[in-house]
């Protein structure tokens, strides 16, 4: 791995942060295989096209023109799997379920190239346990790469490494994140949720403990803890909506089953109402509906 020359990139997962990350990669220069589940009808590649036409929707901007989105193309992993191996870097953007990823792993990994470098976008499960997962030969070159949503306009990415990741690898993914998708890098222990969804999930967890405490609104409980204190786009239930409940509801879950240490653990607990919306299928932004009803 002397060069470190990136062309093409696989994303695995079309979803909120999957086609985003699509998206900046192409914004970039950079060619994209957009995989997803194979969708039942039509078009096995419905997922991803659904996606990428959402980019050129996305409000107030598109994500990406026209003719850049055209360097984003669909896959799946039924048809597509010995593509990977064009990919100098493959980045897994599925759903927060570690059972889930693993058993991905187990069927893609076999299919990756000699050199290519595996990342994991997760909100925070255990890095050295999704390397478990892998094949010896290819924990060196496994590490996390945590982008915040939405990646084109969020500075930050965190870089996790495990007992396995070679140093080499590390380096080379921070200079492409920092140079070529000009993002601002911390490396963060493989600790629960790592530094920031630690802090913010914490955050957005007491917001949500207070609003019921003192019987508030979702928009109330907004309206203080949004642009009132210069966080424009970030208030509590806004947030929740654009992350994806789901999700949200996932990341909560990882810190209640593993980060027990901790003297606020009592506090790690999605409120009931969340599983309800959940249940109904209201997931947030995803879906058009959320803690707001239409999006
Ligand atoms: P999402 O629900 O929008 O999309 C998940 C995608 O995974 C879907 O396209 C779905 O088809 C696919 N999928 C579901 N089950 C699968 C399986 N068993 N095998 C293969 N594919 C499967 O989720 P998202 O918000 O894009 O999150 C993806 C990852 O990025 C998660 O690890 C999440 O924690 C992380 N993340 C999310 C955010 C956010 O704000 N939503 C921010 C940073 C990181």
């Amino acid at each position: 791995m002397s060069t470190f020359n990136i062309t093409r990139v696989a994303v695995l997962g079309a979803g909120v942060m999957g086609a985003q990350i699509a998206a900046h990669l192409a914004n970039a220069g950079i060619s994209v295989l957009l995989y997803d589940l194979a969708a039942q009808t039509g078009d096995p590649n419905g997922v991803s096209v659904n996606a990428i036409k959402r980019l050129q929707k996305a409000e107030p901007a598109p994500l990406a023109s026209k003719e850049v989105l055209t360097s984003i193309e669909p896959a799946n992993y039924d048809q597509h799997l010995d593509r990977l191996k064009e990919c100098e870097v493959v980045i897994e953007a599925i759903a927060e379920r570690m059972d889930w990823k693993q058993d991905l792993y187990k069927k893609i990994a076999p299919a990756l190239g000699a050199e290519s470098i595996f990342v994991s976008n997760t909100s925070g499960l255990s890095i050295q346990a999704l390397a478990e997962s892998l094949p010896e030969a290819l924990r060196s070159r496994f590490c996390g790469v945590h982008f915040f949503n939405p990646p084109r306009y969020m500075k930050l990415v965190e870089l996790i490494a495990t007992s396995y990741t070679s140093s080499e690898v590390l380096d080379k993914l921070e200079t492409w994140l920092t140079t070529t998708l000009g993002k601002g890098v911390i490396r963060a222990l493989d600790t629960p949720n790592f530094i920031a969804n630690r802090i913010g999930v914490f955050s957005m967890l007491a917001a949500m403990h207070h609003t019921q405490r003192l019987g508030l609104g979702f928009d109330e409980v907004d309206a203080i803890t949004g642009p009132l204190i210069g966080r424009p786009k970030s208030a509590t239930y806004r947030t929740a909506d654009v992350v994806g409940l789901d999700t949200l509801a996932h990341v909560i879950r990882t810190l209640q089953e593993n980060a027990t240490e901790d003297p606020w653990h009592a506090y790690f607990k999605a409120p009931a109402w969340l599983q309800v919306l959940i249940e109904q299928g209201a997931l947030g932004q995803k879906t058009r509906a959320g803690v707001y009803r239409k999006q």
